[in-house]
């Protein structure tokens, strides 16, 4: 591609509301093979709300709620601010909380009126050694759903499972249509539960799905898609989301979203959903495809 072109294709690319931070990025872009993307705020809206919960024998749904919103008051994750919401929704106040600690990837725990209460991912349960067996048909159905469950746990005991819905973004599967149409495939990269992630993939016609990784861990999800198809795109939005940005043939970031992840990434989509991509390869494929 000859300077001038890059140059059109860039001014056209900030008409759609497709920043390119690096020139190169709208080389590169019509050789992707595989777009894989962030769910939570890049698929979804990214503001979660509690739809469900259940308590095990022995508690009691309000208490329980309390609890574990005052914890949650103290985190800053997108399914705290559910929690919250559900928790003060008639104008309660939360009891107080001390020894707050957030456990990356896995969930988070306080002491709140002297009970420890620990609430998270059923991984983070696990590794507390609880058995879930209690929750696993409500857990099932909730995947199925595609909602998020989550447990609590009081002083080590197995009090409840709740349940998160994070609703698709409305632009979200016209955006998926349009990168099947470029003849790409779409990859869902997530730290959710399977289950759920393959309810929405299936209901997004998403292609493939890499549920259940550590934050750290998406990083190695790009690497491993690289390694089967060759050039990848990254969406995402979070700060989980930037070393992946970074390690992804061309990273985009979805505007809204974190300053790390649009600093990580080679395209910025102002737009703050993912219509952009399909733009930005499209654009690509004119641009550089048509003069050389
Ligand atoms: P994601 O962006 O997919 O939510 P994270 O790594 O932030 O990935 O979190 C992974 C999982 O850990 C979440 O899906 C949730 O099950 C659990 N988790 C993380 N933070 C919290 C929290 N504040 N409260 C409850 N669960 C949490
Ligand atoms: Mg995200």
């Amino acid at each position: 591609a000859t300077p001038t072109s890059i140059m059109v294709g860039t001014g056209r690319g900030a008409e759609l509301g497709v920043l390119f931070r690096r020139g190169e990025a709208l080389q590169l872009l019509k050789d992707a093979k595989v777009v894989a993307v962030d769910k939570t705020g890049t698929l979804t809206e990214g503001r979660p709300v509690l739809t469900d919960l259940d308590v095990a024998e022995g508690f009691e749904r309000d208490s329980l709620l309390a609890k574990v919103g005052a914890v949650e008051s103290k985190s800053e994750h997108p399914i705290a601010r559910a929690i919250v919401a559900a928790a003060t929704e008639n104008g309660q106040s939360l009891p107080s909380l001390t020894d707050f600690e957030s456990v990356t990837g896995m969930g988070v725990r306080a002491l709140v009126e002297g009970s420890l209460v620990e609430v998270g991912a059923d991984r983070f349960m696990r590794q507390l050694g609880l058995d879930l067996k209690v929750f696993a048909q409500t857990a099932e159905r909730l995947g199925q759903e595609g909602k998020s469950p989550l447990y609590a746990a009081i002083n080590g005991q197995l009090a409840g499972i709740i349940a998160v819905a994070d609703p698709i973004k409305t632009s979200t599967p016209g955006a998926i249509a349009a990168l099947h149409q470029l003849g790409l495939k779409v990859a869902m990269i997530t730290g959710d539960n399977a289950k759920t992630a393959h309810a929405i993939a299936r209901q997004l016609g998403i292609d493939e799905v890499i549920a259940e990784v550590m934050p750290e861990g998406k990083v190695n999800a790009v690497r491993r898609l690289k390694a089967t198809y060759g050039q990848i795109a990254f969406v995402g939005d979070g700060i989980n989301d930037a070393p992946a940005l970074a390690e992804a043939d061309v990273g985009l970031a979805i505007g809204t979203g974190t300053d790390i992840a649009v600093e990580s990434a080679d395209v910025v989509l102002m737009s703050g959903n993912l219509q952009g991509v399909p733009d930005a390869i499209a654009l690509s494929k004119a641009t550089i495809g048509n003069i050389h």
